[in-house]
């Protein structure tokens, strides 16, 4: 299904369709552990996502899902939204990416322009920005578009009204929903939310959410981004860091109860290609 239509509208009924609609972000697992994460998927079956999304070079690495890892994915019967990031690509390489996306008949694409390896020369690049990529994929294919938002600003943008000046370009190229950055603190989503609608934005804001595992990895995922981190919450995973899975699944149900009471279209979950701790965040809050 396509993302203007999975998040059109919040009906009641299976637990797919009552309240938001839950989305699923995975990564390739390195080696071959592939059977391992579909595996981590099949146990999450039962929280009826809307939408598994495969990342794609994320965090600076290469490391991608291939076309056939899609295929295997679709086949247990998800709906995929694959990223793609176009920087270091040409035109011809997205299209054959995108056309090779489409005929495994999925119907939508996560559009990003990636972070620029200090190697590149801007002037040699096909596509500078993500709004270029949406525009040639609407040209090129019927996929339907998300693209990437941030409710703290993108680390590179001089200011928030920049930030959302180039994000409604991403809208008016094609895209048909928007998927956050990760964020702790729930009232940056809500005043980003508030300042899109200001500036005539219309799709869906999915909020992107991290359940914590570790101090560690925070620090890793706020360290390339611009997201802060609540004082309180740092200090108690530094006195118990035991029990950090536990002190993650706790600040994420409070975390999500409170973007439900706000009414959100959808909770798209960082998960790291694990089942075990979204799967007791899950039957918490739904
Ligand atoms: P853009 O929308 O192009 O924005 C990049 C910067 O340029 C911003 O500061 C923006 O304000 C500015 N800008 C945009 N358009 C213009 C314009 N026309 N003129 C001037 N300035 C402009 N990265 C990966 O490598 N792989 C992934 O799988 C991945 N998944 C992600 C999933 C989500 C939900 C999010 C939020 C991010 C993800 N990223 C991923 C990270 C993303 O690639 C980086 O944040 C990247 O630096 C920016 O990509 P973008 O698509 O947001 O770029």
């Amino acid at each position: 299904m396509e993302l203007s239509e999975l998040y059109q509208e919040r009906s009641f009924g299976n637990i797919a369709d009552f309240g938001p609609k839950i989305s699923f972000e995975i990564f390739p697992p390195k080696g071959n552990d592939i059977s391992s994460l579909y595996e981590e998927l099949r146990l999450l079956k039962r929280f009826e996502p809307v939408l598994i999304s495969l990342t794609y070079g994320a965090n600076g690495g290469a490391n991608r899902f291939s076309i056939e890892d899609m295929k295997s994915i679709r086949d247990l019967e998800f709906n995929l939204m694959p990223h793609f990031t176009c920087v270091s690509s040409l035109k011809n390489e997205v299209e054959e990416h995108i056309t090779a996306v489409e005929n495994l008949g999925i119907e939508n694409i996560l559009a990003l322009r990636g972070d620029i390896p200090d190697y590149i020369k801007r002037e040699e690049l096909d596509f500078e920005y993500a709004n270029e990529l949406v525009e040639f994929i609407k040209e090129k294919t019927t996929l339907s578009i998300g693209v990437a938002g941030y409710p703290q600003t993108h680390p590179e943008s001089k200011n928030a009204h920049e930030d959302i000046k180039n994000l409604k370009r991403k809208i008016d190229a094609g895209a048909s929903a928007i998927f956050t950055q990760l964020f702790f603190d729930n009232d940056k989503y809500y005043h980003y939310v508030e300042s899109v609608r200001k500036a005539g934005i219309e799709v869906p804001v999915i909020p992107g959410i991290m359940p914590i595992r570790s101090l560690s990895q925070v620090e890793k995922m706020i360290s390339m981004t611009k997201v802060t981190f609540p004082k309180k919450l740092r200090e108690k995973l530094e006195k118990y860091p035991d029990d950090a899975k536990k002190i993650g699944a706790e600040f994420c149900i409070n975390q999500c109860q409170d973007l439900i009471e706000f009414g959100v279209p959808g909770l798209h979950y960082f998960i790291l290609n694990h089942s075990d701790q979204i799967s007791e965040i899950l039957e918490n809050i739904l």
